[in-house]
């Protein structure tokens, strides 16, 4: 390859094809090789690979105002929160451009809570296994393997208890704890669901207890499970949620969404250059438009499910484990076989799936992605593990 990939600060480990061209649930590489993506930008694209309605958002907005600087008000930016205020439940909206930007938000604006209405309280109590982000402090807060002893002196006031564990929540809790922060799924962890019972008694305990509870919906929200948000399976509403991946449909755009009560920052306290800028803001409206639709939910239900059976067959078939997740966010454990192969293999056989665990894959299609797609999807993985 005559590209210079070499001057691409080597990261992360990527196979040798180089992307070109996207369609819906496809995507092409410049050898012209086809692939069916169950990866879609890492649970991204929810319209698929340039949706017509992200190209017009960008076209219109790109035509007539792309970015006005932080400093001013512009149209799209009121209307993005007002639609997720909305779909959320909430009250407060600040917009920003990656989930772990939106998660740095969340802790800065918990602890200025903590400093205001909880004697300075500060501490974050996080989920073992969790994954909120890569900036020093979303690495601090998240429960990742290994991330512990990474770039050191680690940022503190984060405190780890096991997902699922109720009493190792209200043991944690101190009159230093300001908040319990976790997703309503554990994706990059490998798709482990938090129960709708856990969830509803993690909301009781954290408002009885006088702390708040933060959603990192980054991954779960817009849509991807079946309803907005995924915490709303459960029914809670909790203070403060976190937005990104899917709200953008493609493009750079996250949001901290929070209550009006705990809406404290004061001006200086948070800010950006590119935050709330008018092209990304007029994205998200035509992308959130058309989520929030119940019959666009009912088909990530229905094909959710759909998925779920296609994957059940295939591992009761061929001896495999469990498959979790909910909507189109789902996990298949293998028995016996090593999914970075099998994803090396899917490769191959042109379907791009992700292996977070050495034992587990995980599918996260466009939520638009068909039944016929689905069918393939299973024909290519059938494929690809033998
Ligand atoms: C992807 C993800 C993040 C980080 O988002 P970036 O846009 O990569 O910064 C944080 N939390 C969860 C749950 C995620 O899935």
């Amino acid at each position: 390859m005559n590209d210079h990939f070499d001057r691409i600060m080597k990261v992360a480990e990527r196979p040798s094809p180089v992307m070109v061209k996207g369609a819906g649930s496809w995507l092409w590489d410049r050898d012209g090789k086809r692939y069916l993506d169950f990866v879609q930008g890492w649970a991204v694209n929810c319209l698929g690979h340039s949706p017509r309605v992200v190209l017009d958002a960008l076209l219109a907005q790109g035509a007539e105002l792309i970015n006005c600087s932080p400093a001013y008000y512009n149209e799209p930016m009121a209307k993005l929160a007002v639609l997720l205020a909305e779909a959320s439940g909430l009250d407060q909206v600040f917009l920003c451009n990656s989930g772990a930007e939106a998660n740095e938000g969340a802790i800065k604006l918990a602890r200025k809570w903590g400093a205001r209405h909880r004697d300075g309280s500060f501490e974050i109590i996080t989920m073992h296994g969790s994954f909120h982000g890569r900036t020093l402090a979303t690495m601090a807060a998240s429960g990742k393997p290994g991330w512990d002893e990474l770039f050191a002196p680690r940022v503190p006031g984060f405190r780890k208890v096991p997902l699922g564990d109720l009493d190792a929540v209200a043991d944690a809790i101190t009159p230093r704890t300001v908040a319990v922060m976790l997703e309503p799924i554990q994706g990059e962890a490998g798709v482990f669901v938090a129960a709708d019972d856990y969830l509803r008694a993690l909301r009781a305990l954290t408002e009885e207890r006088g702390v708040l509870l933060i959603a990192d919906e980054i991954q779960t929200g817009i849509g991807r499970t079946g309803r907005f948000l995924g915490c709303q399976h459960a029914g809670i509403a909790p203070d403060i949620v976190t937005l990104g991946k899917g709200l953008g449909g493609g493009v750079p755009l996250a949001a901290l969404v929070a209550a009006g009560r705990v809406s404290c920052f004061e001006y200086g306290d948070q800010g950006g250059t590119f935050n709330g800028n008018p092209l990304m803001a007029a994205v998200g409206c035509a992308v959130v438009a058309t989520v929030q639709q119940e019959e666009f939910l009912r088909g990530v239900v229905s094909n959710g499910a759909y998925l779920t059976h296609g994957l059940e067959t295939l591992a009761g078939e061929r001896g495999h484990g469990e498959v979790r997740g909910r909507g189109l966010l789902q996990a298949l454990e293998l028995q016996g076989q090593d999914a970075k192969k099998v994803a090396t293999a899917a490769l191959d056989h042109g379907l791009l799936i992700n292996a977070p665990r050495p034992d587990t894959l995980r599918f996260m299609p466009a939520l638009t992605v068909s039944r016929d797609e689905i069918d393939q999807m299973i024909r290519r993985l059938t494929a690809s593990l033998s």
